[in-house]
């Protein structure tokens, strides 16, 4: 997939950078059915453009989006109203995504009146009866359905954003930072919810979350981006005993506290002056010539572990560098 915007200002032009951003540059990914996939990366990184592109929310630039038998490559495309009714999204601000003067079961139910169109209206006593057995399937009272957005606590919202989410009934549900700003008792009993809805109607989940703890706990492989790209694909497991890509690295020392961490050097570059070769190189502990000339092609290391790397694991030579020198 590739998504580009129209870039911002003349001074931007002056220095020399397009008149466009490439926001993802060429990912490629691909969810299994009942598989929880989990995107991690800094700010910035391309995470929610790449959910937001899945669900048919962000125009492509290039590429295609495969669900179902269905190829779509644009908003033209018959089957996007397809890919609309199969892919859920949780946003990222619950409160935020709730119009405040809509109440609860309107909103829940809002993608099917969106979908039903105005030639087709559903009865609103449906979408109220969709509305409570939706509420019921995310552990909330029917009551709900009368509420507004103000009237519940930021974890109810969650639910209700996970409800509307599951209007559709779809294969796909994308969750962005789902468990953002919740205290940890509030984010367990979201995960838990999510995993029996997944065990019960075998729905994908692509999990984006800064939180590697919990990306750690609720996926079954894991897809590490930056800069708009995917960097290293892996089984849970594998990434978090055996990361290959020296970014992979750096992110899981940043969150492991007592663990010597790997500096990553200054800031992620501007997607509008991208640099050349591998796009890391510039923070990258173990950069080498080659590493400034030429983008890493994708490297398979194992049973679906992808690596985009010069040097995958070059950082375990860099500690035994360092223990030798301490020595
Ligand atoms: Fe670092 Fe080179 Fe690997 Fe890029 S290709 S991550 S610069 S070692």
């Amino acid at each position: 997939l590739v998504v580009r915007y129209p870039s911002g200002t003349i001074f931007d032009r002056l220095k020399g950078a397009p008149g466009e951003v490439t926001v993802l540059d060429g990912v490629s990914i691909a969810v299994e059915a009942g598989e929880t996939l989990g995107l991690v990366g800094e700010s910035g990184s391309g995470k929610t453009t790449l959910g937001r592109a899945i669900a048919g929310l962000a125009p492509l630039s290039g590429g295609k989006i495969a669900l179902a038998g269905d190829t779509v490559t644009s908003r033209r495309d018959r089957a996007w109203k397809t890919l609309r009714r199969n892919v859920g999204f949780m946003f990222q601000d619950p409160v935020a995504a709730l119009d405040p003067r809509m109440r609860l079961s309107s909103a829940i139910t809002e993608p099917l009146a969106v979908d039903a169109g105005l030639l087709h209206p559903i009865s609103g006593r449906k979408r109220r009866r969709r509305a409570r057995e939706l509420l019921a399937e995310v552990g909330l009272t029917s009551d709900f359905a009368d509420r507004f957005p103000h009237q519940v606590s930021g974890g109810q919202a969650r639910r209700v954003t996970v409800a509307r989410a599951l209007a559709m009934r779809p294969k796909l549900v994308i969750a962005d930072e789902p468990t953002a700003g919740l205290d940890l008792s509030v984010q367990g009993e979201l995960l838990n919810l999510l995993n029996a809805i997944q065990a019960a109607d075998d729905i994908s989940f692509l999990f984006i979350t800064h939180n590697l703890a919990v990306a750690r706990h609720v996926t079954h492989r894991v897809a590490v981006m930056y800069l708009g790209r995917i960097v290293e694909t892996a089984p849970t497991k594998t990434l978090f005993s055996d990361p290959a890509h020296p970014y992979t690295h750096a992110l899981l020392n940043a969150h492991s506290p007592g663990k010597p961490a790997t500096r990553l050097k200054g800031e992620a570059p501007s997607l509008k002056i991208r640099p050349t070769g591998c796009e890391f190189h510039t923070r990258c502990p173990i950069a080498r010539d080659i590493c400034r000339r030429e983008a890493p092609p994708a490297r398979e290391l194992g049973a679906s572990h992808t690596v985009r790397c010069h040097f995958p694991r070059g950082h375990e030579d860099l500690h035994v560098e360092r223990e030798a020198k301490a020595a």
